[in-house]
């Protein structure tokens, strides 16, 4: 039997949840739940001095809008400690690790000294005994530095070899010369542990079986490779997503690129120092069509279809269809995945949006009218923002006409022709979108007018601009009243 799959995002709180953060999530959790596996999270929390309030908070909150459920935890390191001190003693007794007393001036001293002869320090096995160490010193000398209170650091003894050859489930063999490997720090001289050291200890003991990173972390394999050499511990396969590019030109996406093209970087709002960044949540998009257009960045589902909920995700990943070369950040895409995915969403939660909107603006409205609404606008809602935006109509006559449209439309006749609409809509028996079209089109006939016009400058007065829902359904849904009245103003409006 193979071993149960169980992945973990581990992010470092050490700010907001990057989109590209929540794709590293994302991945990791269609792998678990294809696998009938267990999706973990653990908060990276090592480095106290990067740590930023608030952003372990963003970034769960995140995942839970984005509907990735958590199968174990969230874990944090920093409640962790007494496992990285147990394991780090092992690697000490197992001669794999080794303290260190050499002060930051001294190393800063060593690091000159190679720089000005062209070359670079480096602490490992080239130079390690010509060092402060508890290699290089006696038993006694180093036991005094250590109860002396001064501080040390724990590093790893890099082994000499050539190469260090690890495996990376998308790149095959991945070498790393051995010679350029410094004995990193394990353990820091305020007592905690690095990061590589807390995250192969805890990918090790939570039993990871498919470390799933970004591929910046892929510099790191070499020493987390022989990390678990030297522990002599069974090692997780490692899936290092490519990089998110920037929309155009060259590098990895950043924040900036955000401000600069104008698109959110966050999936939900981060709030620091009293100001806020909008995220996707708050700019309208749906959880669904974040999550969708993530997968397809840099993942392929082996068909053309594009648009896939969360469920159908789970049932169809595969790490087959990762690239392993960089995906292009497009923000008119996930635009378009927003629209797809609005035509989809549930009728329910389509009037529950629109009416919390209504609320909130205090608009007064026939709740029995809100289903045919949510049936007009849907198929041309881009945002969930614009939801009253598109719906106002069926609530309230037009504010201000959109006046470049209406100077394209109305000549010295638009007057008499309103007048005459009026006059169609105050006569109709049976106010229903098809008969008004029927009884509009005769009259463009029978008048010598031209029907697109007419159209036209009915739009105007009923909705104030020249898009929107279809006009008869507006029209038949606001009703005769309102219709006339509408009518008669743009016809006033005209006349001033
Ligand atoms: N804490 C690392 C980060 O913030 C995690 C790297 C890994 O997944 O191993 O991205």
């Amino acid at each position: 039997m193979s071993k149960r799959v169980r992945v973990r995002f581990a992010p470092s709180p050490t700010g907001p949840l990057h989109i590209g953060g929540l794709r590293t999530a994302l991945f990791n959790y269609l792998f678990a739940k294809k696998n009938n596996g267990d999706f973990i999270v653990r908060i990276e929390d090592t480095d106290q001095k990067r740590y930023v309030e608030g952003s372990e908070k963003h970034i769960l909150d995140s995942l839970e809008w984005s509907g990735l459920k958590i199968d174990e935890g969230p874990y944090r390191q920093s409640e962790r400690d007494a496992l990285y001190k147990e394991k780090i003693e092992e690697l000490l007794s197992l001669g794999h690790a080794y303290y260190a007393f050499d002060s930051k001036e001294e190393l800063g001293l060593h690091r000159k000294s190679h720089e000005k002869k062209g070359g670079t320090f480096i602490y490992n096995y080239h130079n390690r005994l010509k060092l402060k160490n508890s290699l290089s010193l006696e038993k006694d000398e180093t036991k005094k530095l250590i109860e002396s209170g001064k501080g040390y650091v724990v590093r790893f003894k890099t082994p000499k070899k050539d190469d260090v050859v690890c495996f990376d489930v998308l790149r095959g063999r991945v070498a790393f010369p051995a010679n350029v490997l410094d004995d990193k720090v394990l353990y820091k001289s305020d007592g905690n542990p690095t990061y590589h050291f807390a995250n192969v200890v805890d990918d090790f003991s939570m039993k990871i079986s498919h470390v799933i990173r970004g591929e910046e972390w892929l510099p790191s394999l070499g020493l987390h490779w022989l990390l678990y050499e030297a522990f002599d511990w069974e090692k997780p396969k490692f899936i290092h997503l490519p990089l998110i590019l920037k929309p155009v030109g060259k590098g990895k996406l950043s924040k900036r690129d955000g401000d600069r093209f104008g698109f959110p970087v966050y999936p939900i709002k981060w709030v620091s120092q009293g100001e806020g960044i909008e995220g996707y949540r708050e700019k309208g998009y749906l959880p669904e069509a974040t999550v969708n257009f993530l997968a397809l960045l840099g993942w392929n589902p082996g068909s053309e279809k594009e648009i896939f909920s969360l469920n159908e995700l789970t049932k169809l990943f595969s790490a087959k269809g990762l690239n392993s070369s960089g995906a292009r950040f497009d923000p008119e895409k996930i635009a378009w995945f927003n629209q797809q995915h609005i035509l989809l969403a549930s009728r329910e939660f389509l009037e529950n949006s629109l009416q919390e909107e209504l609320n909130e603006s205090g608009i007064r409205y026939d709740i029995s009218k809100i289903p045919k609404i949510i049936d007009l606008i849907r198929p041309r809602l881009d945002l969930m923002t614009n939801v009253l935006r598109a719906s106002a109509c069926f609530f309230e006559a037009p504010k201000a006409y959109d006046q470049r449209g209406l100077d394209k439309l109305k000549d010295n006749n638009s007057f008499k022709v309103l007048k005459g609409v009026s006059v169609i809509f105050q006569n109709s028996s049976e106010f229903s979108s098809a008969n008004l079209r029927a009884a509009i089109q005769d009259y463009a006939k029978a008048s010598f007018l031209n029907f697109g016009t007419v159209l036209g400058l009915i739009r105007m007065a009923v909705v104030g601009e020249l898009s929107g829902a279809g006009l008869f359904d507006i029209i038949e849904l606001i009703e005769k009243t309102e219709a006339v009245k509408r009518v008669e103003a743009l016809a006033d409006y005209l006349n001033r």
